[in-house]
């Protein structure tokens, strides 16, 4: 069974390799069949297309395998991209495996690895995160999770979400955070932008083609070096606005002069006061 991705965009991004194995497989097995038809009919290829999506998978997985028990070769497309990132694919792939059926994977186009080698942040480790949940309350969650992340951080998010996590991004990592949002790479409106989340959310509330389009976020790594530098600064804050009011409403101020997220403030100050006490 062959993994063959195909292009983000600029259906020029495809590989020979690629074009070879579509043409030679007994059947393309794609997520959407309109789509790679398209792909298809660009380059001349003439194949039996198959559907695999995300609310047939399971039920379709046992199918393929028995034809390619069979004997039959199969290429895995998805929509655009690498199969199986953040794309079907993941069922068949495993029980291949367990039939013991040859998995050849080809490189190709993925918006994650494409956006994240135009950020400018550091490429050596890196963690792919893909969609962040759909509700606030998990969203933030997985955020202030990734908050101390060192690794540059990959997400993908719909142009209808972006300034909702793009607040909340700031929300949470603070406005001196640095991101790249990586739009429609490969096509004609391709557009990466690069800076402080602070300077590019107001950027993007402000011009209307960001509403439409795919997108990818990079957000760079935390940097202890900078976040102790703040924190120094930013617990003298504190301290100062502490001697003359209550504690909740100087950690407020304070998250709102530092562009903090005041429960996350919190919980620094609290362990940082259990630190100075032990
Ligand atoms: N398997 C695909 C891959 O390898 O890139 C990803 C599939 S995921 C369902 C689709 C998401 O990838 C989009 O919502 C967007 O976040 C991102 N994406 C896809 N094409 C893109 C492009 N041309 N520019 C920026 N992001 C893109």
């Amino acid at each position: 069974m062959y993994i063959v991705p195909t292009p983000i965009g600029n259906l020029l991004d495809i590989t020979y390799r690629s074009i070879n194995i579509l043409k030679k497989v007994d059947y393309i097995i794609t997520e959407n069949i309109k789509h790679t038809s398209v792909l298809l009919k660009k380059f001349s290829i003439i194949n039996i297309l198959l559907s695999l999506n995300a609310c047939n998978e399971h039920k379709k997985t046992k199918k393929y395998i028995s034809m390619l028990k069979s004997g039959n070769n199969i290429a895995l497309v998805s929509k655009a991209g690498t199969p199986v990132i953040n794309d079907p694919g993941y069922f068949l792939i495993k029980e291949s495996y367990h039939q013991k059926i040859r998995v050849v994977p080809l490189p190709g186009a993925c918006a994650a690895i494409t956006a994240l080698s135009a950020s400018g942040f550091k490429t050596h480790q890196f963690c792919y995160e893909g969609f962040l949940p759909k509700t606030k309350t998990a969203c933030e969650k997985k955020l202030s999770s990734l908050c101390h992340e060192k690794r540059t951080i990959i997400l993908y998010e719909s142009p209808k979400r972006l300034v909702k996590t793009m607040k909340l991004i700031k929300k949470i990592m603070g406005k001196r955070r640095k991101i790249t949002i990586a739009k429609e790479i490969t096509k004609k409106w391709e557009n990466i932008q690069r800076g402080t989340i602070k300077k590019l959310l107001s950027k993007i509330k402000k011009e209307i083609n960001w509403k439409k389009g795919e997108i990818t976020i990079i957000i760079n790594g935390s940097n202890p070096i900078i976040s102790n530098v703040i924190s120094k600064k930013v617990f003298k804050i504190f301290y100062i606005l502490e001697k003359i009011m209550q504690k909740s409403t100087a950690i407020k101020i304070t998250a709102k002069i530092c562009g903090f997220n005041k429960n996350i403030l919190y919980n620094t100050i609290i362990k940082k006061k259990l630190h100075e006490v032990d």
